[in-house]
């Protein structure tokens, strides 16, 4: 096991992935931007290192910042978290060649599922059903519309590179298609450095389910069920449930299973995610993510394994906790982000917390490192915190999320926690009914179809 895990993020998941190393007896290393001296994660690791001005290209993107950290402090494994360099292969690497450990996949594996083309063609030879669309990266001259026109329209594309869904654009018809294939090249350009991009079926009324897997790196792989991330907003998750309102026990069996079956041919290390478009009781794979998400606790809940725990003893050469038959789906859990937006317009709401009460109680969780008086910083992400319930039904979930909700206190910025209120009140949220394109029709003052 390691001895010291220097933890390469900030804000809740660098909470998150010290709690999982008190637990395991191992000392931690909190990194930090001038920004974040104050922040919790530095307050609670056993050492902390600053390792730059607040943009994070100059701090938790700084490689050689992070290595000397880890130098100085004597770490022998790195926890990237999510988002930052948690799906950087060449930072994997870097590691291994200055004899640290990357708590995450091989690095093969990040770089061939970082590349969405390459990913495709994988889950396709992995026997994973795929979304229609072409086979590779399609150029606007020669064949985008005749494979455009033999997929359907409407059609998406999508970058190559692509991830925080830029670099997607849908084309309803032909003559949409080449502003579609510039504006998404374009954006792919400036936003990855690859301008690559390809086509996809665009389906109507999907939703988001993903599919939980968890790899010992030498072939034994098991899947943790569902999360359905349908709610979305530009692509971006608003809030996730599991089990999925919509799957049976069977439906579940045979996705994990595939996708289980995928991962022990892989070899696959760690945990990861494997995303699909579910449509007419079918599942369309469109991407896999090597990292932990912000929504594991949903998995957590639903299956009592501790994903985190999970991803360092496996990283350290360690079994999977558990087999296949011993993983149980547990009543039902739901996660919202709250983040520090205007709850309408989503403007980001950075300052101080004036005042904070997190919710309690039987079933409730939160994720989070803000406190009162806390000051949220305008240079990275807005989440505020991740307030997870979980019940023996979906009833009983909704109910006690909607009581967490009303106790939950957050002043002095503006938060999304009154559209939560409001979601957690509406029939077809109460009723599972909704899918990727709900919450934008909700938001827009649509009826949603
Ligand atoms: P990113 O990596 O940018 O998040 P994904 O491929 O994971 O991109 O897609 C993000 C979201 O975009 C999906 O959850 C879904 O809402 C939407 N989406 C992606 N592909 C399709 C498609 N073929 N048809 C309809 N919606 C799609």
């Amino acid at each position: 096991m390691f001895d010291k895990i220097l933890i390469a993020n900030r804000g809740e998941i660098a909470l998150r992935v010290l709690r999982a190393c008190k637990e395991l007896g191992i000392s931690t290393v909190a990194v930090h931007s001038t920004a974040d001296a104050d922040a919790m994660h530095v307050r609670l690791a056993d050492e902390s290192v600053c390792i730059g001005p607040p943009p994070s290209k100059d701090s938790y993107l700084n490689v050689p910042a992070l290595l000397a950290a880890c130098e100085i402090t004597g770490a022998d494994a790195v926890h990237p978290g999510y988002g930052f360099l948690s799906e950087n292969a060449r930072f994997a690497e870097i590691l291994a060649d200055h004899n640290l450990h990357f708590i995450g996949p091989k690095a093969e594996h990040i770089r061939l599922m970082g590349d969405k083309i390459e990913a495709k063609k994988t889950a396709r030879r992995l026997g994973i059903p795929v979304v229609p669309g072409s086979d590779g990266a399609v150029s606007p001259d020669d064949d985008a519309m005749a494979i455009a026109r033999e997929i359907g329209f409407p059609v998406l594309v999508k970058a190559a590179a692509g991830g925080g869904g830029r670099g997607m654009k849908v084309a309803h018809s032909a003559d949409d298609l080449k502003l579609a294939l510039s504006t998404a090249s374009n954006e792919a350009k400036s936003a990855f450095g690859d301008a690559s991009v390809y086509l996809e079926k665009y389906l109507q009324k999907p939703r988001h389910i993903e599919i939980q897997v968890l790899g010992d790196g030498r072939g034994g792989a098991i899947h943790l069920g569902e999360r359905d991330c349908s709610l979305q907003r530009r692509h971006q998750k608003v809030w996730e449930e599991g089990p999925s309102p919509v799957l049976t026990a069977e439906a579940r069996a045979r996705i994990g299973g595939i996708c289980a079956k995928a991962m022990q041919d892989m070899k696959y290390l760690g945990v990861g995610t494997i995303e699909f478009l579910f449509e007419d009781g079918e599942f369309y794979f469109i991407e896999m993510n090597t990292r932990i998400q912000v929504e594991h606790p949903v998995t957590e809940m639903i299956t009592d394994i501790d994903l985190v725990l999970e991803q360092i003893r496996i990283a350290a050469g360690g079994e999977l906790s558990a087999t296949q038959d011993q993983i149980a789906i547990i009543g039902h859990a739901i996660e919202c982000r709250v983040n520090a937006e205007n709850p309408q317009t989503f403007r980001p709401s950075p300052g101080r917390i004036s005042q904070y009460h997190p919710p309690g109680g039987l079933g409730v969780r939160i994720d989070s490192a803000v406190y009162q008086g806390y000051v949220i910083p305008p240079y990275y992400d807005s989440l505020v915190g991740k307030l997870i319930v979980h019940g023996k039904t979906r009833a009983e979930c909704l109910m006690r999320l909607r009581r967490a909700l009303d106790e939950m206190v957050v002043e002095g910025i503006e938060t999304t926690l009154p559209l939560f209120r409001a979601l957690v009140r509406e029939p077809a949220i109460i009723d599972g009914d909704y899918h990727i394109h709900w919450l934008e029709q909700y938001l827009a003052g649509q009826p949603p179809g």
